[in-house]
């Protein structure tokens, strides 16, 4: 498996360093410039974000002419759509896909 970095912040990293060399009056590598290059010109990787979030229990109150009680519902953390308790446990968010089988990013 290959290590995803971001490529700005590698290119912030060289700079930085570069910067560094130069204001200790030493010589930078000549050949920054490439290896720069190489970084830009290195394809992308095919990766999507994964948008976490978490099943949240909500006691909701139900009242009619015929009856009046209280149910569970629970709601994603993450786009807010509710479902039926029954839904609690389900390891993706119906409607928008986020992973609830960790930590929430919200
Ligand atoms: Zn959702």
């Amino acid at each position: 498996m290959s290590d995803l970095i971001d490529r700005q912040a590698a290119i912030d990293a060289l700079n930085e360093l570069s910067e560094h060399y130069t204001e200790k009056g030493r010589e930078w590598h000549p050949h920054i410039d490439h290896v720069l290059f190489e970084i830009q010109s290195l394809p992308a990787a095919d990766v999507r974000m994964i948008v976490r979030g978490e099943w949240i229990k909500e006691i909701k109150h139900h009242k009619d002419d015929e009856q009046e009680f209280n149910y569970e519902d629970i709601r994603c953390s993450h786009c807010g759509v509710r479902r039926r308790i029954g839904w609690y446990g389900a390891n993706f968010c119906p409607n928008c896909g986020a992973d609830m089988r960790g930590d929430s990013d919200v």
